[in-house]
């Protein structure tokens, strides 16, 4: 057993008085003391390069950020219930960064809760109960964004409500046919065999990223036929940016952009306060409108004034450092270095991935094509050892997750690339 004792006796208290339910990343974890930029501190200063975390999306502890918060947080930290410039500025900022149309704005504190709150004035727009999601969809943990959740597995039960269609995974489409049609095939048949059992479509809910599906944000093309087929059931199409929103994934700042589709309801949280709990659903005023008038929603801490600054902050430096641009810039390498590496090899049968989000899929063989759980594992792993954070993703938990803060640079690219290198060489040969 390689876990020294000191962290041992840590996991074992963690166990006690957190429960199972706290799963750490490593069976060896990984502790850190400090943050900057891509780069997390050990307590013996050893530097590992961050590759996963979405969070801190313009780095960690960016110094602008800290310095906005830190003086809002000795300034004043009151609730929306009182008239604050910083509050109705950040939200202009906000909408003015989305398509016309998307202009009226709800903070809350976590992705879950502006899911929540989506679904519920979808919910009350439309009169429907039906809700349309990916087959291993994430949206969050309120009992209400849990039960359109499949990635949370048998314990969370999906509502009678529900019904889950492919991601846009080239593979699915059966032979002879073409994306498009095939997502909208799966649209149709999912408001369809809702309409059987006495449901009307209230949302079809899509991550644009794909992230717990299996990482397919490339694909355009077909979202805006499956958005027409929920239109015409009567329904609204949130797109849940939590994951692909703040230029993660390239080609416009949100994951919808590539797609010229405009939502009905844009719900986005993670790295929106690189870190402070801030999230917003943001609305077409017309299906928000009346919910707002008859149903009373406060959210305590959502928009209240720290959180505002660090939001505010966070768009000061995309401005500043040209972070769109750069992500753009920096995927690209990020992902033409891992496709040069890893294209011969006998257990990848697909790199892609868009903007600073890179996807690896692992497998037995190309030709089979069966998930390599273990094997995706012992990559991680050996990540890990060059000190190195990733993750997987996926049905098949196959899927390397290279989802690194937009602060990665040229150098961190050219960090990680050598060590999936040498990683490569001993795991997927
Ligand atoms: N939607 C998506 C696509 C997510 O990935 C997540 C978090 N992983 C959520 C919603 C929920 O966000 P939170 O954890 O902030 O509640």
């Amino acid at each position: 057993d390689e876990v020294e004792p000191a962290m041992r006796a840590n996991i074992e208290r963690r166990l006690d008085v957190l429960g199972p339910g706290y799963l750490l990343i490593y069976n060896d974890p990984v502790a850190f003391v400090r943050g900057r930029g891509a780069h997390l501190f050990d307590a013996d200063g050893r530097d590992y390069l961050d590759a996963y975390n979405n969070v801190p999306v313009v780095g960690h502890c960016h110094p602008h950020v800290v310095e906005a918060v830190s003086r809002q947080l000795a300034t004043l930290n009151t609730n929306t219930r009182y008239a604050q410039e910083g509050l109705v500025d950040y939200a202009e900022r906000l909408v003015a960064l989305l398509p016309e149309p998307l202009q009226r704005v709800t903070f809350a504190c976590s992705g879950s809760e502006a899911n929540d709150l989506a679904l519920r004035v979808a919910r009350h727009h439309t009169g429907h109960e039906g809700v349309i999601v990916n087959r291993y969809a994430y949206h969050g943990i309120t009992r209400e964004v849990a039960g359109i959740s499949p990635a949370l597995g048998e314990g969370s039960p999906l509502g009678a409500n529900v019904r889950v269609i492919d991601p846009p995974d080239p593979t699915l489409v059966p032979a002879g046919g073409d994306l498009a049609s095939h997502m909208l095939d799966e649209t149709w048949r999912a408001i369809h065999d809702l309409r059987r059992h006495g449901f009307g479509t209230a949302a079809l809910v899509l991550d644009l990223s794909f992230m717990s599906d299996g990482i397919f944000p490339e694909q355009d093309g077909y979202l805006q036929g499956m958005v027409d087929e929920v239109h015409a059931a009567g329904g609204v199409f949130i797109a849940d940016e939590v994951q692909a929103g703040f230029a993660r994934v390239g080609a416009g700042f949100w994951g919808f952009a590539r797609h010229g589709v405009v939502p009905d309801i844009v719900t986005m949280g993670k790295p929106m306060g690189n870190g402070i709990p801030l999230s917003a659903a943001v609305f077409r005023p017309e299906v928000a409108r009346d919910f707002g008038e008859q149903v009373r929603y406060f959210n305590t801490f959502g928009g209240s004034s720290v959180p505002i600054a660090a939001g505010a902050a966070v768009l000061d430096v995309f401005e500043q450092e040209r972070v769109p641009e750069r992500a753009e810039r920096v995927g690209a390498r990020l992902r033409a270095g891992i496709g040069a590496l890893l294209a011969d090899s006998p257990h990848v049968a697909d790199v892609r991935g868009s903007g600073l989000l890179a996807a690896v899929e692992i497998v037995e063989d190309r030709d089979g094509r069966a998930p390599d759980r273990a094997r995706t594992t012992r990559v991680i792993d050996g990540m890990r050892e060059q000190r190195i954070l990733i993750s997987a993703a996926g049905p098949g938990v196959n899927v390397l997750k290279i989802r690194p803060p937009l602060a990665f640079d040229d150098a961190d690219t050219d960090r990680f690339l050598e060590s999936l290198e040498g990683v490569a060489r001993r795991e997927l040969r």
